[in-house]
């Protein structure tokens, strides 16, 4: 589908627009997907809500924090990916190096692994945030056995934030108004 730009007509995308007060050419599709995100959201965290078993609770976090979920079978996730704050790129990787490790039982305490990423993953951009959602994830997808878990809280081994890795979901933690915070 072909759409054009609301501010200059054109079928550009990105940079380069006159007319729109950001530079970035803009297109009316690009909104309604965000809407239709946000709808999504609001009806995925609403059912968690009415149905607390309806929606797994690692799926009910991601959509509350804006992370990808990747194991989630709640929606058809494709027209979404790109409106997702933590990316499935960075998720599926993190995820992916977490399990690979643990599988050959190599476990690191959090700064461990947020060097990795900040060093040989350092394309990835993954944040601290990032890897705290993204970890709590895992966590709650019981995806982390607990070898796993106690290295990587392990005394001094981790930033006061961290400690939400382990914390159950709760549902006085859903916010429909997403609050991005960044
Ligand atoms: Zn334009």
């Amino acid at each position: 589908m072909s759409t054009k730009c609301k501010f200059c007509g054109s079928n550009s995308y990105g940079d380069g627009c006159e007319y729109s007060p950001n530079g970035k050419h803009e297109h009316i599709s690009d909104n309604l997907g965000k809407a239709l995100f946000f709808i999504m959201r609001y009806m995925v965290l609403e059912t968690k809500l009415n149905n607390r078993t309806a929606i797994t609770d690692a799926s009910a976090h991601a959509w509350n924090v804006g992370l990808y979920p990747i194991w989630g079978k709640e929606a058809c996730l494709e027209p979404f990916k790109e409106f997702f704050i933590i990316s499935e790129e960075k998720c599926s990787r993190v995820l992916e190096f977490v399990m690979n490790e643990s599988l050959e039982k190599r476990y690191y305490n959090f700064h461990d692994i947020e060097k990795h990423f900040e060093s040989e993953e350092k394309d990835l951009g993954v944040d601290r945030t990032d890897l705290i959602e993204i970890l709590r994830y895992a966590f709650l997808g019981g995806r982390i056995g607990n070898d796993f878990l106690s290295k990587l809280l392990e005394p001094c081994g981790y930033p006061s934030g961290a400690t939400h890795i382990e914390k159950e979901f709760d549902l006085g933690e859903i916010l429909f108004v997403e609050d991005t915070g960044r």
